[in-house]
């Protein structure tokens, strides 16, 4: 069967990272969360006071950006490939809430966002990749054969990111985790670069009341309809 680009959008924390991985171990397909690419970009400027308090200095971030190298190394581990800032591997500092309080405003410069999509036009170019983020279907991979906006009630991923930051031996209230969600999702839907929006042809899923394995069925049925048909449609004409 051929292979083809899967862009899956969303608001914060709701799932695009756990519907993505299960994916790309199912259909044998590379994962890319460019969520992590600003998070690795976000650690640099915090290591390098070019954001403090929430204030960016954008010229010197700007004249960073040689120095940052972003890229990807697939652990057979955890069969899923984790994020190195320069070399470093940077999987666990880049979900601390320092690091999440402070990427919106770094991935809302748009030469940080020139870089990092320019690295993930790369990465996706052979198809065959699952890519998650803000504007994949709407910008990165607008011409990707399947893009999936997902959404889930704000208590819900509130819920959802706290019992995963726990799981980590983290201690946050529900009220800082649901205060940072919301203010991510407001910077990142209203910035003027690339901001988060559904695709036109983008198909919505809200799994505010429905399993992991359930959505994972659903959406492995829409890849099998979609592969098939297209592949029917390629066929070359029998000839008489
Ligand atoms: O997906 P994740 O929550 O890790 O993303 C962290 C942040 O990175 C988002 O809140 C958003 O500011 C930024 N981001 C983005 N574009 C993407 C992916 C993530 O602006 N394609």
């Amino acid at each position: 069967m051929s292979k083809i680009t899967i862009a899956i959008d969303g608001y914060s924390s709701c799932g695009k990272s756990t519907l993505a991985k299960a994916l790309a171990q199912k259909l044998n397909y590379n994962y890319i969360d460019t969520g992590a690419m600003y998070r690795a970009v976000t650690i640099y400027c915090l290591r390098n006071n070019i954001i403090k308090e929430s204030v960016v200095d954008v010229p010197k971030l700007i004249s960073s950006l040689k120095n940052i190298d972003v890229s990807f190394v697939y652990n057979t581990i955890t069969k899923t490939s984790e994020v190195f800032l320069n070399g470093e591997h940077v999987e666990r500092e880049i979900r601390t809430m320092e690091v999440a309080n402070n990427v919106s405003a770094i991935s809302s410069i748009k030469e940080v966002r020139e870089k990092m999509v320019v690295l993930q036009r790369e990465m996706g170019k052979n198809k065959g990749v699952i890519m998650d983020g803000r504007d994949i279907g709407s910008h990165v991979f607008p011409n990707a054969e399947l893009k999936l906006f997902m959404t889930a009630e704000g208590d819900v991923r509130t819920q959802r990111r706290l019992d995963e930051s726990r799981s980590k031996g983290e201690r946050h209230s529900f009220e800082d985790v649901k205060r940072n969600l919301e203010k991510r999702d407001h910077d990142d839907t209203t910035r003027k670069e690339n901001p988060l929006k559904q695709a036109e042809d983008a198909i919505v899923l809200d799994n505010t009341d429905i399993s992991k394995e359930e959505q994972l069925t659903f959406v492995v049925k829409l890849i099998n309809d979609l592969l098939l048909t297209r592949d029917e449609f390629n066929k070359p004409l029998a000839k008489h």
